[in-house]
């Protein structure tokens, strides 16, 4: 009985010695697992960095929490008119396209627009229609462009049955990379954008990254961070000069009415900088 009780107490000691040592909190991750190559943190290290929290829109294609809202349909304030022969130089005054009712619509022959703001490395969510009064054929029907740094063209185009080449078809990296798919909607439905831009970074007159672009239509891949060759060129083979880091975002004005709604951008500082 002596025995049993001791034993019984040994083992209750021993227990308790066990629930006061700390115990490894493992809810929030590790730090006796293995390190990640190239990296100062372990697999699960509770330690590394969370990322911030971003409210998302509150319906697909909304604008999240950290979004730059370009145009949400009320007003051309974040735009200026963009005279100029497409890339670089000069802006000048207000936009003269028209304020529709939740859109905004080219104004043939008023030239192009520009954002006010400049952007480097981005996200972006642009949606666009065609007009519903058919006109033109290839290039003149129905031609815009999402210029990005006022350099970068994603081709804006009538995409429904309207044979062009298709390197300047709708969704095309202009004179350079046909989208992988068509995924066409007709004259008149709303099409969309999602555009992940990398800008090239130069070191002096030096190219030390070109820019990289994913671009989305509709929800369907067309570009996987497709290389670019450097800024819109017609008839000509690309290549990089020098640029600022940051540069305007430009709306193409080829004098078809095309309309554009819920325009939003994020920068992505940092895109390329390793984890630290
Ligand atoms: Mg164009």
């Amino acid at each position: 009985m002596f025995l049993t009780r001791a034993a019984t107490l040994s083992a209750l000691m021993i227990v308790a010695a066990f629930s006061q040592a700390p115990k490894p909190n493992h809810d929030l991750g590790f730090e006796d697992t293995p390190m990640l190559p190239g990296l100062p943190y372990h697999v699960h290290d509770d330690r590394r960095p969370h990322p911030r929290v971003v409210t998302p829109g509150a319906e697909p294609g909304g604008a999240p929490s950290d979004a730059i809202v370009l145009f949400d349909g009320k007003d051309l304030s974040a735009w200026t008119s963009h005279h100029s022969d497409i890339t670089r130089g000069g802006t000048s005054g207000a936009s003269e396209w028209k304020l529709g009712d939740g859109y905004m619509e080219v104004v043939p022959h008023t030239g192009d627009i520009a954002t006010k703001e400049k952007f480097g490395d981005c996200q972006l969510h642009v949606e666009w229609s065609e007009p519903t009064d058919v006109v033109g054929t290839s290039q003149s029907r129905g031609n815009s462009g999402v210029i990005l740094q006022g350099r970068y063209e994603v081709q804006v185009l009538d995409p429904w049955d309207n044979p062009t080449y298709a390197d300047g078809q709708a969704g095309a990296l202009y004179g350079q990379w046909p989208p992988l798919v068509n995924p066409a909607r007709k004259p008149g439905e709303w099409q969309v954008y999602d555009i992940v831009f990398e800008a090239p970074k130069f070191e002096g007159e030096k190219l030390v990254k070109p820019a990289y672009i994913t671009v989305f239509m509709n929800g369907v891949l067309l570009h996987n961070r497709k290389e670019s060759l450097g800024p819109m060129v017609y008839r000509q083979v690309a290549h990089y000069s020098p640029q600022p880091a940051e540069d305007v975002l430009v709306l193409q004005n080829h004098n078809s009415k095309v309309r554009f709604r819920n325009i939003w951008i994020r920068r992505l500082q940092g895109y390329d900088q390793p984890e630290k």
